[in-house]
């Protein structure tokens, strides 16, 4: 495995990224969309008449398919009511989330297909799971340490569970927009960023972490926007979109001393 360390970024996240955003909105006419650029599966990009679109559109399957009729619509509502915390995080950036999760057959437009499964597990880009099964807070406990009759028991593990589903999709969410995980992983064969941003976390390093506390961060931007508006990026910029994609081999001490300290901030990646 080769590790990219991330550039800490600016205090000035936010302001970044909306700097980007209305850079991009300035250079490309309303209509003007990504669609046919990005994976099929990809979300798209629009520019439309109020600025800059993120636009998502899930065609879920929910399994198992012994589930009752009321499950599976309970599963889709959750899958639904997190485009709001998208439209939550993107909003700080000045884009607008349209969101749209779809079942049963199959329309033309449906782009991004993902299997809703009712059991825990650990999620992927093509896979929601409901439930996290987690050394840290085991959800399944949640519910089996509520008295059968305790709503109020169970609607709390149930409200903690969606939160955490929600956060879980925000993280999928970048990877339809083609990032790729920024948390250390031993078997990855190939060269991977790791963000060493702590508060603000990256949405691609953590789930785990409250909405106020996780970013999207320029990095993601400056590899996002270009596909809808190519000239973007100022030559600064494009430098240190090349920079991050040269590599650059981790010590042992940095993964190690990373596992230890997470918020470590170890120092950016020389720019030139
Ligand atoms: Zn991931």
């Amino acid at each position: 495995m080769r590790l990219i360390v991330a550039p800490v970024e600016d205090r000035e996240i936010r302001a970044m990224n909306r700097d980007l955003v209305s850079r991009c909105e300035r250079q490309v006419p309303v209509g003007a969309t990504n669609e046919h650029i990005v994976p099929e599966s990809g979300a798209t990009l629009l520019r439309q008449a109020d600025g800059i679109h993120l636009r998502y559109r899930y065609h879920a399957t929910v399994l198992p398919t012994s589930l009752s009729k009321a499950r599976v619509l309970k599963l889709l509502e959750d899958l639904k009511s997190c485009g709001s915390l998208l439209n939550e995080v993107w909003d700080r950036y000045g884009v607008k989330v349209d969101y749209e999760v779809r079942s049963g057959s199959h329309k033309r437009d449906s782009r991004t297909f993902v299997t809703l499964k009712d059991w825990p597990s650990r999620s992927d880009s093509a896979n929601f799971y409901s439930m996290k099964s987690h050394w840290a807070f085991d959800q399944v406990a949640c519910f089996e340490d509520c008295p059968v009759d305790d709503l109020e028991c169970l609607s709390n593990c149930d409200q903690i569970r969606k939160d955490s589903f929600c956060r879980t999709v925000l993280h999928e969410s970048g990877h339809h927009l083609q990032l790729d995980d920024e948390y250390p992983e031993e078997d990855r064969g190939k060269i991977q960023t790791v963000a060493f941003n702590a508060r603000p976390w990256s949405v691609m390093d953590t789930t785990n972490e409250s909405l106020d506390e996780v970013e999207f961060f320029p990095r993601h931007l400056r590899s996002i926007l270009p596909t809808l508006c190519p000239n973007v990026l100022t030559e600064n910029e494009r430098r240190l979109v090349e920079n991050a994609n040269r590599a650059l081999e981790p010590t042992s001490i940095h993964k190690a001393l990373w596992w230890v300290f997470p918020d470590l901030i170890i120092p950016a990646i020389p720019e030139t």
